[in-house]
């Protein structure tokens, strides 16, 4: 655990899971002497999204808050799904957000003990082969109103079941054909009590065990004894997994083995976003994204290539906190979370997104000058750089209005605006080619008016706005993102859609931009602001040495507030 608590009062603030737990600590003879032990348990089937930043800053922090431990743990018992990329990226995932485990483990690792406490199930008259199909045994399962009934093969001796399970593992049967059961009621109010199956016959390949297995473990009989194996006092879940708590509770008290305490809470959901593996799964395979990481995914490796910074995703955690009940989240939330991180770290730059030229009559042709600018008004240690101005430079197409509303402070015919960090304008001319749309606006400068160079420069005017010299410019691709969904809940498709036809048709737009000279030569990754249009980062995986592509991370909460005239 490498993550200091960051806020000082986060020691006061207590979730009820944290009060649960001192509570436990507090009051648990079998707990004495202990110390908290967590996991977090993914099974390795997907990419970790922004639900999963969750569930790890969760088990992380409450190991990091009383001293104990968290491990990962590979829930991988269900072979067809998994694979080793999806592991991987995994623990790439985990680490990138700031967390270290203690234990690495995989659910795999325990299979032989799992057979061998199901033998002892089986022995001790608490779990059975059955031959019901699938079919047949939703039909035996009962209603929410009746109970089920027993299966016709609820009574096999001991001795039988203990032979057909055994040849249930020698892969004697076909898939399907029998399951291993637990004996517990098939009356229970609680379905998951309803003699729940705890092996299925499958042939299938599996990324760490190969073709050793034939059987594989249901995930209520892996994820407790995993749980009690590894020593967890605590096994944090979302709430789905509440009414599974009393089988999770059988089979520990029933297998006399140490008993790790279940607490669930909400899983967290995004307005405009979904959060399945499956669904996410499904857009990457149909080709709506460009794989898991794409920046527009919800994933850890999505938001990593937008540009989140790991403390901004885990300070959105902090932020959102640990519900008992299941609700949505505004997904302004999360970007206001990075907002706020990169106001502090990212240094601002001047890029023009859609360009106008402007050619400055009076400034003599050929002179050049270097300007000084600010990188970071937030961070006094970002210091400065040197920002080239001359005759020609570009400006953002929207700071221009030929026929404005008496409100508009920017450039209008006839009208004064302030260049950052440079001088006063004053558009005298437009120029436009034959359809009409506008190619160069002619201003002149007034030279008393450098900013920082004295009395003069004092002089005000309404507005300032950002630029870029044209001599020096870089041209760069910049892929402006916005939100892959348009509907609030996508997951709510209208009658005979799918969550695929709310898809956001322009959930990027990629355009070409002109950047001052300072911006082209940064490394991939770097985060960044463009004053007055939003955070960027540079795309690790499209950007070339000198060709830097910008994806936009968010735009700012107030372009304009924030920029006093200088
Ligand atoms: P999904 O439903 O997205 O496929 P999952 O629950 O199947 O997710 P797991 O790999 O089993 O994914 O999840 C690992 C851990 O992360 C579990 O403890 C799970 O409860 C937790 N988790 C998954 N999704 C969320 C979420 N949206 N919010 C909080 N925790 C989550
Ligand atoms: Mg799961």
């Amino acid at each position: 655990m490498n993550q200091p608590a960051e806020n000082p009062n986060e020691s006061e603030h207590k979730n009820f899971i944290e009060v649960e737990v001192e509570r436990d600590f507090a009051s648990k003879a079998a707990l004495q002497g202990r110390s908290i032990q967590t996991r977090f348990p993914p099974e390795p089937n997907g990419y970790l999204h922004i639900g999963h930043a969750k569930s790890i800053c969760l088990n992380f922090g409450l190991a990091q808050r009383y001293g104990g431990k968290c491990n990962l743990r590979f829930d991988d018992t269900n072979p067809s799904k998994e694979s080793q990329e999806y592991v991987d990226s995994i623990m790439t995932d985990v680490r990138w957000l700031g967390f270290q485990w203690d234990g690495l483990y995989y659910a795999s690792d325990y299979f032989q003990q799992l057979y061998d406490w199901a033998e002892q199930l089986v022995r001790e008259g608490h779990a059975y082969v059955c031959d019901l199909n699938a079919e047949q045994m939703r039909e035996y399962r009962g209603t929410l109103t009746e109970p089920g009934r027993n299966s016709p093969f609820r009574d096999r001796s001991v001795e039988e079941n203990l032979d057909l399970l055994e040849r249930m593992r020698r892969g004697e049967f076909p898939e399907g054909t029998r399951t291993l059961r637990a004996k517990i009621d098939m009356a229970a109010p609680n379905f998951n009590l309803r003699d729940p199956v705890l092996y299925r016959i499958m042939f299938s390949h599996h990324h760490r065990t190969g073709d050793d297995w034939c059987i594989y473990p249901m995930y209520d009989w892996a994820h407790g004894q995993s749980d009690s194996i590894e020593g967890i006092t605590h096994s944090i879940c979302t709430l789905e997994f509440e009414n599974h708590r009393p089988l999770y509770d059988w089979f520990c008290k029933t297998l006399r083995i140490f008993h790790p305490r279940q607490i669930e809470f909400a899983r967290l959901n995004l307005s405009y976003t979904v959060m399945s593996k499956r669904k996410l799964l499904q857009l990457v395979t149909e080709g709506q994204v460009s794989g898991w990481d794409d920046p527009r995914m919800p994933t850890i490796s999505g938001l990593r290539r937008r540009g989140y910074t790991p403390e901004s995703i885990r300070n959105f955690c902090e932020t959102i906190g640990v519900a008992r009940f299941n609700g949505t989240i505004d997904v302004l939330v999360l970007e206001n979370a990075v907002r706020d991180h990169l106001n502090k770290i990212a240094n601002r730059y001047m890029a023009i997104l859609d360009p106008i030229k402007v050619t400055l009559t009076n400034y003599p042709e050929g002179q050049a000058e270097e300007l000084e600018a600010v990188n970071n008004p937030e961070d006094p240690n970002a210091g400065h750089r040197a920002l080239p101005f001359s005759r020609t430079f570009y400006i953002e197409r929207e700071d221009f209005m030929e026929n404005p509303p008496s409100k508009f402070f920017r450039l209008k015919p006839g009208g004064e605006v302030r260049l950052r960090y440079a001088y006063i304008i004053k558009c005298d001319e437009v120029r436009k080619d034959a359809s009409g749309k506008i190619v160069e606006l002619k201003c002149s400068y007034d030279p008393e008016t450098r900013s920082g160079s004295g009395a003069a420069s004092e002089r005000k005017v309404k507005g300032t706005i950002h630029w870029v010299s044209a001599s020096t410019a870089h041209c760069v691709e910049v892929r402006l993102y916005d939100r892959l969904f348009q509907s609030e809940s996508p997951e709510e498709a209208a009658e005979g859609k799918t969550f695929l036809d709310n898809i956001n048709p322009n959930s990027v737009t990629a355009i070409t931009a002109v950047i001052e000279p300072a911006l082209a030569s940064l490394p991939s990754g770097t985060r960044v602001q463009f004053e007055r249009n939003g955070y960027f980062c540079i795309d690790e995986k499209d950007s070339k040495p000198g060709e830097p592509v910008f994806n936009r991370i968010v735009t700012l909460r107030d372009s304009w507030a924030k920029i006093a005239a200088k």
